[in-house]
C-alpha cells in the first residue's frame, strides 16, 4: 500500500493554488473557495494487485498520440479507491476483474487535453477553467478483463472513442458487449460511483466535491 501525500506536497499544493488565483485564469488550476478534505491519494494496485492497469496516457496509444504521463500508475482518493476494490471483488463471481486506464490526473494534463482537442469534440474533455473530477482524484476510467484469459473484454466502443458508441445507453453493438458494459456500470454504482453521460468507461465517486483540484505529478504522490 502506498499511502498518501505528505506534508511537503500539501505545502506545494497550497502554493500552486495561490499562484493559480493570482495568475491568468488558465495559467494554473482554478481557485475554488471553501474547505476541502486533505488529499489522500492511494495507488490502486497497492490495495489489490489483481486490479490490472493499462495506463494509455503513459503510452502513445491514446487520443493525443504520445505519452502525457511519465509513469504508468493509477491513484484515487482513499475512499474511492477502497470502493473500487470492492467493485473489483464483486465482479469476480461474473468472471471479470477491473482494468484501469486512468485515475487521478494532474490539472496540467487536463489543460493539455483541452488545448489539443478540436472545438467540436470538447464535450468529451474537461474544461480546465472548471477542472476535472480526475484532477480531484475522484474519477476513474476503466473496463473489464476476463479472469479466464486475462484479456480486456470488448465493449460497445473503444476507450476514449469520441462517438455516440461511447454513450452508456448506446443501443448498438452486440448483446454481449452491452451486457458487459452494463455489468461494469452496475458494479460501480453499487459502490457509490456514477457513470459519465457520454463515456461508459468514466465513473465519478460520490464524494468528489469534497476534494480540491490537484496538479501534483505522480512522482510527488508517495
Ligand atoms: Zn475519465
Amino acid at each position: 500500500m502506498r499511502p498518501v501525500i505528505g506534508r511537503l506536497p500539501v505545502v506545494l499544493l497550497l502554493a500552486a493554488l495561490v499562484a493559480g488565483a493570482c495568475a491568468h485564469a488558465l495559467a494554473g488550476p482554478p481557485h475554488e473557495p471553501g474547505r476541502f478534505r486533505a488529499p489522500d491519494l492511494v495507488e490502486l494496485v497497492g490495495l489489490d494487485p489483481t486490479i490490472k492497469l493499462d495506463v494509455r496516457y503513459a503510452t502513445s496509444h491514446n487520443f493525443v498520440g504520445r505519452p502525457v504521463y511519465s509513469e504508468a500508475r493509477a491513484f484515487l482518493q482513499r475512499p474511492a479507491a477502497e470502493a473500487l476494490v470492492r467493485a473489483h471483488r464483486a465482479l469476480r463471481e461474473k468472471g471479470y476483474g477491473l482494468i484501469v486506464f486512468d485515475g487521478y490526473r494532474p490539472w496540467s494534463v487536463t489543460k493539455l487535453f483541452w488545448d489539443l482537442t478540436p472545438r467540436a469534440k470538447r464535450a468529451f474533455v474537461a474544461d480546465p477553467r472548471k477542472g476535472s473530477k480526475h484532477n480531484r482524484g475522484c474519477a476513474v476510467d476503466l473496463s473489464l478483463y476476463d479472469l479466464a484469459t486475462g484479456r480486456e473484454v470488448e465493449m460497445p466502443s473503444a476507450y476514449d472513442e469520441m462517438t455516440p458508441r461511447a454513450y452508456p445507453d448506446y443501443a448498438g453493438g452486440t448483446a454481449e458487449q452491452r451486457a458487459r458494459r452494463d455489468a461494469l456500470r452496475a458494479a460501480m454504482e453499487r459502490e457509490g460511483f456514477t457513470v459519465e453521460p457520454n463515456e461508459w468507461w468514466h465513473f465519478n465517486y460520490r464524494d468528489w466535491r469534497q476534494y480540491p483540484i490537484l496538479d501534483l505529478p505522480f512522482s510527488s504522490v508517495h
